[in-house]
């Protein structure tokens, strides 16, 4: 009998302003592209707000994780807007406070720091990324 699991999909915010958005997608790259390659893929917040079929179908049939840079949560709202089964939403804010003090670059550019804290971060969130898999 084959196991049939569906990939997690682990989506970022697009926040630009701030270092919070560029750790969110770099989390959320590195889940997807090194350390869970089997049980994990990404996708586009934009592509998943304009509603195409395509996408809102694909992010439907399984989980996701939502990696967000600040409270105002852009990636969970717009994934459950349109009826995504979110299955962790995290905050980058929430990692940081882990960070006492920490500035982790800038809003362009990461600096030896910030990789530490993708790096770290991103370990703890594919962990996780393992759980929602199985119990698919
Ligand atoms: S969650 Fe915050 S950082 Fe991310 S896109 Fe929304 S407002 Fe920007």
């Amino acid at each position: 009998m084959s196991f049939m699991s569906k990939k997690v999909k682990v989506i970022p915010c697009s926040g630009i302003g701030k270092v919070h958005g560029l750790l969110a997608r770099e989390m959320a790259l590195k889940i997807a592209q090194e350390i869970c390659i089997e049980e994990a893929e990404t996708d586009c917040l934009a592509h998943i707000v304009t509603g195409d079929q395509e996408i809102s179908d694909r992010i439907k049939d399984g989980k996701c994780m939502t990696i967000d840079g600040c409270p105002k949560m852009c990636a969970a709202k717009s994934v459950a807007y349109i009826g995504g089964n979110i299955a962790e939403k995290f905050r980058v804010v929430d990692a940081l406070k882990e960070y006492r003090g920490a500035a982790p670059g800038s809003a362009t550019a990461l600096n030896e720091e910030g990789w530490k804290i993708v790096d770290e971060t991103s370990e703890k969130l594919a962990a996780r990324v393992r759980e929602i898999y199985r119990e698919e």
